[in-house]
């Protein structure tokens, strides 16, 4: 027989994305609606085991639907890698009654849920919260759609001079392990080149259709490119070209840490909010040690411990599009 949920834990861990607040208000109201006493973590891992909580009620996340990182702030914590540090962390739990806990993070921090979920008897829930997009059994995860449209937005500022100046960009993006934020943005950009961890690099294929366009007196051409990439990210791909087209006008940009921050996009509050809620409404039915996801608009409870990043997952037929779209 389960034990009944009556006093559920919120955090958010490892990276931030946009929607994560979103995730953490859905996740309050709904437990209160329940009559659910509900508590912020904060700083993810490491607040657990400096016992560093609090109760919250339904005003506490009032106005922070439209705002980007997470009230509960995040951390990548050390001492949860060591027994010690999570036999601290049930501790916290158990002197305050939680018995069930809410993970808003990515695949890390699932795994760190995994592990504790084995040694500890406290049900845990996931919620993916990753602008990568990289964790398997899942079509959004919380940021993505904000990161690749602020993507988008530069982008887009980065082409018109790079067409008034008749140069070309390489625009480095977010994605150590997946390419899915260079893709999108790239494909929604009309970038020339798509360049992702998931496919190898073909360089003497590129630089060919860079001479050719130079031979056409044409030599206006945007790149983008997943930091991940195993070319090496922008600044490698620069030296190259620079080599090999020692004529051109070649500039680079790096995005960075823009893509993180920033209002989250409409669909991120959507997804947020559905997830946070059946969150919460799967702890109350025991359905424990699962992420929440979305497939084909419906929701699936994947055990944490096959959330993996889904590297090489990229479809053929995206690779197709990026080639005849940019010719
Ligand atoms: P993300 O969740 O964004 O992938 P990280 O990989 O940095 O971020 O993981 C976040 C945190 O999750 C780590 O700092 C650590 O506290 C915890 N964690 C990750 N992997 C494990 C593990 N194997 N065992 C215990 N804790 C883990």
């Amino acid at each position: 027989m389960e034990k009944k949920i009556t006093r559920i834990g919120v955090l958010t861990s490892g990276g931030d994305s946009p929607g994560m607040n979103a995730a953490i208000r859905a996740v309050v109201r709904t437990s209160v609606y329940h009559g659910i006493e509900v508590f912020g973590i904060m700083r993810g891992y490491q607040g657990l085991i400096e016992d560093d909580i609090y109760q919250m009620e339904s005003r506490s996340v009032a106005n922070i639907i439209q705002r980007g990182g997470t009230i509960l702030k995040t951390a990548r914590c050390k001492e949860f890698f060591e027994f010690e540090g999570r036999s601290k962390a049930y501790a916290n739990l158990k002197k305050r009654g939680i018995n069930g806990l809410v993970i808003i993070g990515g695949d890390g921090s699932f795994r760190g849920a995994v592990q504790f979920g084995k040694e500890f008897d406290i049900p845990c829930i996931g919620i993916a919260g990753t602008i990568d997009k990289d964790i398997l059994g899942t079509d959004f995860t919380i940021g993505f759609d904000t990161a690749v449209n602020t993507a988008v937005e530069a982008i887009d500022k980065i082409r018109d001079t790079m067409d008034a100046h008749d140069r070309i960009f390489i625009i480095e993006v977010m994605g150590r392990d997946a390419g899915y934020i260079a893709l999108h943005s790239g494909i929604a950009t009309g970038a020339e080149n798509i360049l992702i961890p998931e496919r190898k690099t073909d360089m003497d294929d590129m630089i060919a259709s860079l001479l050719e366009k130079e031979r056409r007196k044409k030599l206006v051409n945007l790149i983008v490119v997943a930091e991940g990439d195993d070319y090496g990210g922008a600044n490698e791909v620069e030296k190259t070209l620079k080599e090999k087209l020692p004529n051109a006008e070649i500039r680079v940009c790096i995005l960075g840490h823009i893509q993180r921050g920033g209002a989250p996009s409409c669909i991120d509050r959507l997804i947020a909010s559905r997830m946070g809620y059946h969150a919460v409404e799967s702890l109350i039915v025991g359905r424990h040690n699962v992420f929440v996801g979305i497939q084909n608009n419906k929701m699936h409870y994947i055990p944490l411990e096959n959330a993996v990043k889904s590297k090489g997952k990229i479809s053929e037929e995206w690779i197709k599009i990026v080639k005849i779209l940019a010719s």
